[in-house]
């Protein structure tokens, strides 16, 4: 299954940027936002060019769920492989776009399971001039929090991009909520300043929004679903909320099994601030709960 993509070229030499959403089947408000980015840059002048991907996998979002048929998380299955299953293959084709860029955006939410406080994220490239061009394109997107993390992580778009030194960043939007209006025009808004950041689009930039900004290059730094992982099957009711500041100790929230048993405290393993909840469904064993970053001017 070729995902759909549209090229627009315009008439200036310019950089290649490809814009993907969709990676998850339950994230909405990106491939909105990405089928809105093409209606708005039809009414300006481009330089050099853009390939938007609205929704990379077809299969899970006709099943409305993170992965698809084949059960694979295809933000985990990059680089793919050509005669794999229908996810690793998506993940082949993908590299290959990914490789015929200059940079990357790869937009996401916390879809059905997880809040995610807005934020734009990349790897700690060991090339300082990607490293540089991330961190711009990053804080260019404007949201609240701008997250650098570790550059060994595999099988992400971001990897399957460090791997073909092409600069990328992703971003995150809340989660776990009805469709948000507000989220797609945030999207939007975010790879056009980002488009303009490179120099493709001429578009008035709004006042700087970050307020916060980590850089980590530790193993599994960035890692959003291995942080105070589930202890058995059940649900989590948080007592925090996402931008919270918590110190080392602290209850994050009540976690039990299915119909109420078992119940244990979540006790924070580091201090910082609140960056992903785990919404109240049901989440099996290991999967992640609650994710703390250390800010450095929080
Ligand atoms: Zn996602």
């Amino acid at each position: 299954m070729k995902p759909k993509l549209t090229t627009m070229r315009g008439d200036r030499d310019g950089a290649h940027l490809l814009v993907i959403a969709g990676v998850h089947g339950d994230e909405c408000e990106p491939m909105v936002a990405a089928r809105r980015l093409l209606r708005r840059l039809r009414f300006m002048r481009l330089r050099g060019q853009v390939t938007v991907i609205p929704i990379l996998n077809e299969d899970a979002r006709r099943r409305k769920e993170r992965t698809g048929g084949d059960g694979l998380d295809l933000a985990r299955t990059f680089p793919g492989r050509a005669d794999g299953s229908l996810t690793e293959q998506v993940a082949f084709t993908a590299t290959q776009h990914i490789g015929n860029a200059d940079c990357l955006i790869d937009m996401h939410t916390g879809g059905n399971r997880y809040r995610i406080w807005p934020l734009a994220g990349y790897m700690v490239h060991p090339n300082s001039e990607i490293l540089e061009c991330q961190r711009e394109m990053a804080r260019a997107f404007n949201l609240p929090v701008v997250w650098g993390s570790d550059p060994a992580l595999e099988g992400r778009t971001l990897s399957a991009a460090r791997d073909a030194n092409v600069p990328a960043i992703y971003v995150e939007y809340l989660g776990a909520a009805p469709f948000c209006r507000h989220a797609v025009r945030v999207l939007t808004n975010g790879c056009l300043q980002t488009m303009a950041s490179l120099e493709m689009i001429d578009w008035p930039l709004p006042a700087n929004q970050v307020r916060y900004w980590a850089e980590d290059a530790r193993s599994g730094a960035g890692h959003l679903q291995a942080c105070h992982p589930a202890p058995f099957a059940g649900t989590f009711e948080a007592a925090v909320e996402l931008g919270e500041n918590v110190e080392q100790g602290q209850m994050l929230g009540r976690f039990s099994g299915i119909v109420g048993e078992r119940m244990v405290e979540i006790v924070a393993e580091q201090s910082g601030r609140i960056v992903c909840l785990a919404a109240p469904v049901r989440v099996e064993p290991g999967d992640g709960l609650v994710v703390i970053v250390e800010f450095e001017n929080a």
